[in-house]
């Protein structure tokens, strides 16, 4: 089968032929009906999160397609169903496994990062435990939910217990994971204010279009100024950082007000500057990923018709033009390989 892989790290994606895998015991083979281009994925290839087990090694971590071939033991699916793969695999029992957040257990056997991913024809899954039916979703469309669906989710579901009526959300990074992170703070939370920091124009009349009130483009204004005028000097209640670098880390902590969570999903690699003694309690999280329950919710969402992913379709050839696009923060929303 073909395969998208990184031959090594700083170099571009390579389609190379690969063994299609065979399932045996309670493994699913699923062709790749969608398969979602995070910008982690270049974090990786860049060598900055060195956490590939080996290369050529194919990425991919954002998964949904059909069954295609049951191992002898796999119960429920059938050739041909429609499904979403949930990534968080894990081959140990922990507590974190026992709790049912297999996001927190095992990144080592995880899709696409520590096991063959998805930008292939083909994906082997460990267990048809990790599958969930579509319904009526399409893959394509479905494959970008399985992460930057699902991640946000997570993330904005640790502010709800902070927030209330009329506090302030802000969400920085309205990319593939922060658009559903807007999407989300207006549709899971008690009528908050919903500010959105981009650095991109498009983004941030994208990030409008889904419900947030106010934007800030942070090349031309300082957010935490307009954040704490927004919100007459208190600061925000709650901040969800989609970037995760030096600037955007500092810039959401100063805008939290007292008591105000911070939650960093990003991942660019920033250093937060934390000062003890403040007066203002104001808690600093991150987020990994999320539960195969809350991707459950998720789907739930999407088969409602509230939240949907923004697609582009895209095909082999076009995985590194698209890559670069993406590390530029010029794809608008999801960009899913299609093989
Ligand atoms: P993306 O490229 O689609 O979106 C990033 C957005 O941030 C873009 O809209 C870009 O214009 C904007 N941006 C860049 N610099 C900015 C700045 N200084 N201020 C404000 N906005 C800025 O990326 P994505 O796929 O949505 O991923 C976002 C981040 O989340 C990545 O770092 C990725 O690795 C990480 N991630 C984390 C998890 C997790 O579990 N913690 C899961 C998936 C992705
Ligand atoms: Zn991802």
């Amino acid at each position: 089968m073909k395969a998208v892989q990184l031959v090594a790290y700083g170099k571009p994606l390579e389609i190379r032929e690969v063994p299609t895998p065979e399932p045996v015991g309670e493994n699913v083979l699923v062709r790749i009906g969608g398969a979602g281009l995070c910008h982690s994925d270049l974090h990786i290839m860049e060598g900055k999160i060195p956490i590939l087990p080996y290369l050529p090694f194919t990425l991919g971590h954002e998964n949904a397609g059909y069954v295609e071939k049951v191992g002898p033991n796999v119960k429920g699916f059938n050739v041909g169903d429609k499904v979403a793969v949930y990534g968080g695999w894990s081959e140990k029992v922990d507590r974190f496994v026992l709790k049912g957040e297999e996001n927190l257990s095992d990144v080592t056997k995880w899709v696409g990062i520590g096991k063959p991913g998805g930008y292939a024809e083909y994906l082997l899954v460990p267990s048809y435990r990790y599958l969930l039916p579509l319904g009526n979703l399409d893959p394509v469309e479905a494959a970008p939910l399985t992460d930057a669906g699902l991640t946000p989710y997570r993330a904005i579901k640790k502010l709800l217990p902070h927030l209330y009526p009329d506090s302030t959300v802000v969400i920085i990074g309205a990319g593939g994971l922060g658009q559903f992170g807007v999407r989300y703070a207006k549709l899971l939370t008690p009528e908050v204010n919903v500010v959105t920091v981009d650095v991109n124009r498009r983004k941030l009349e994208i990030a409008r279009e889904l419900g947030s009130d106010y934007v800030v483009d942070s090349t031309e204004k300082d957010p935490v100024k307009e954040v704490k005028e927004l919100t007459g000097g208190e600061g925000a209640q709650g901040v969800v950082d989609f970037v995760g670098s030096d600037v955007t880390m500092n810039q959401a902590y100063a805008m939290a007000g007292r008591q105000g969570t911070v939650v960093i999903v990003g991942l660019a690699g920033g250093t937060l500057k934390f000062s003890a003694g403040t007066v203002n309690e104001v808690s600093v999280t991150t987020s990994n990923w999320g539960t195969q329950l809350e991707l459950s919710e998720v789907l739930a969402l999407a088969r409602r018709g509230v939240i949907k992913a923004r697609v582009e379709r895209i095909g082999f050839e076009q995985v590194n033009e698209t890559f670069e696009r993406l590390a530029k923060g010029e794809v608008e929303g999801r960009a899913v390989l299609v093989p």
